[in-house]
């Protein structure tokens, strides 16, 4: 229950909001949080970049709220302007215009580079953020900053001496550290003294998503395992001694789904809809995306199994390409959706290409294709390094997909693994592999297609998963929880 009684004004600040801009699961993140928060009597507001694309998109959804924003970096004085829309009704986004930054294709790259200008380009966003605070509608109690692009906040907040906005920081993923060579720390305008080990030094460089972590009030990690992984070297990307020196901040928060997108029953994007208590429309979903992949139409009596993923190290696809042979032997056929790097881009092409019959795959980044292969799947592979929390598990288990998943971070959290037959019913929600090794991910491959040959059984686990609930209640009311006890 909610144990605020003020009505607290939140400003999420992300460098990308579902639906205006996404790579990943971030933008989902701050595009549904608001309206979660703003259900549970909370007003919250979002702040992030006009970007080339999202001006595109929505040319007469913004308008110009006549603030300008002056920002000094580096001796120069750079200008942007303040630009409102609506997310949805009652929740405002603000737009932070600025064409020498953001009037390029591409958030944070493009043709597989990286802007140069990076840390020119976010230091602007999150002063820019603080110089547009006095123009909001409602000034914020609290600034909800996300990942690297935005960790500039939180020392900015602590050098602008003000009592409110305090400021909370959340780690989406610890892998995109925000590195910044040393010959640009000028750029980010801070007092030399933050350049050290207990502030945003990083062997050498300085880190944006350690600005973030060091400085800010109360630091969020996107699951409870995620929270402790994060504090060991093996997971904490040479950031673990100072996520344990700040652990006493540090709370574990499982995103959550907003059901109104992702929901068998009334998906748009599917040829047929479906429910938990009837399955037909799941049938024709399969036999559609066989069609639409190019599969032969008999795989439809055999198991699919569907990722779709950015196409890095992190999401596990060297182990689905050391595993393949055995993968096909069980009789199973793979679709894959996937954008990002071109290594793993040829390594999928190359599964393809070997296993004609068995294997397809589809390069880009193609949202509705995302939920038709997502229903259209029996089960759904997120054999990932680690994992903050994940998305695709959470969708897959509404769709009545079974998730394979390796148990690391948020994927461990929020799958059960199948122990066998259990006379009260199933409980159990998914397949889950502990080692990062082909032959631990064959068997979890194994153990669901043996159960895909047991209708009846395999059903049931369908069925247990799509009644689970992830939606963002729970979530939204620790982050409020959590946002009461940084303003005490
Ligand atoms: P991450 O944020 O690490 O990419 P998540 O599982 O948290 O992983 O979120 C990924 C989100 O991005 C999901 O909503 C997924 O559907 C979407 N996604 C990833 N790749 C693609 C793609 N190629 N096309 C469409 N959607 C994609």
């Amino acid at each position: 229950m909610p144990t605020t009684t003020a009505k607290r004004n939140i400003l999420i600040a992300s460098s990308e909001v579902w639906p205006l801009a996404q790579t990943g699961g971030l933008a989902e993140v701050a595009g549904s949080l608001p309206g979660a928060l703003a259900q549970l009597g909370a007003r919250p507001a979002v702040i992030m970049p006009a970007y080339q694309t999202v001006l595109d998109k929505k040319p007469d959804h913004f308008k110009n709220t006549g603030v300008s924003l002056a920002v000094s970096q580096g001796g120069q004085t750079i200008k942007g302007r303040l630009l409102r829309g609506e997310l949805e009704p009652g929740v405002p986004v603000y737009l932070v215009a600025c064409d020498q930054f953001f009037d390029r294709p591409g958030l944070y790259g493009y043709g597989g580079q990286e802007f140069p200008d990076n840390p020119e380009r976010f230091a602007f966003f999150c002063r820019a953020v603080l110089a547009a605070l006095p123009s909001l509608e409602h000034p914020p109690d609290i600034i909800l900053a996300n990942d690297w692009q935005t960790g500039l906040l939180m020392p900015y907040l602590i050098e602008l001496g003000l009592d409110k906005p305090r400021g909370v920081f959340v780690i989406h993923n610890m892998g995109y550290l925000g590195l910044v060579p040393p010959e640009k720390w000028p750029v980010l305008d801070l007092p030399d003294h933050y350049n050290n080990f207990d502030g945003l030094e990083y062997f050498g460089q300085s880190s944006l998503l350690k600005a973030g972590l060091v400085f800010s009030r109360a630091l969020v990690t996107v699951s409870p395992s995620y929270a402790r992984e994060a504090q060991t070297p093996e997971g904490g990307q040479g950031l673990d001694g100072a996520m344990r020196h700040h652990a006493h901040k540090l709370t574990g928060i499982l995103n959550g789904v907003d059901y109104k997108v992702w929901n068998p029953k009334a998906d748009r994007f599917l040829p047929a809809n479906y429910c938990v208590r009837s399955l037909k429309g799941k049938r024709l979903c399969k036999a559609a995306l066989l069609a639409e992949m190019g599969l032969p139409s008999t795989a439809v009596d055999l198991p699919l199994i569907g990722m779709v993923s950015r196409l890095t190290a992190q999401k596990g696809l060297s182990l689905v390409a050391e595993a393949a042979e055995d993968i096909f032997r069980t009789g199973a056929a793979l679709v894959v959706l996937g954008s990002g790097e071109p290594v793993y881009e040829e390594m999928v092409r190359d599964l393809a290409e070997r296993f004609p019959d068995q294997c397809r795959a589809f390069f880009g980044y193609d949202e509705a294709l995302s939920h038709r292969l997502i229903a259209g799947s029996d089960l759904i592979l997120v054999p990932s390094m680690y994992e903050p929390c994940g998305l695709i598990q959470l969708y897959a288990l509404k769709y009545g997909s079974v998730p394979i998943v390796r148990a690391v971070g948020g994927l461990n959290d929020t799958v059960r693994d199948f122990a066998g037959h259990n006379p009260e019913g199933f409980w159990d929600t998914g397949f889950k592999f502990s080692q990062f090794q082909d032959k631990a991910l064959v068997l979890a491959v194994r153990r669901a297609v043996d159960l895909f040959a047991q209708p009846a059984d395999f059903r049931a686990l369908v069925k247990a998963g799509m009644k689970e609930d992830f939606s963002w209640n729970s979530s939204a009311h620790k982050y409020l929880e959590l946002f009461e006890k940084v303003l005490e």
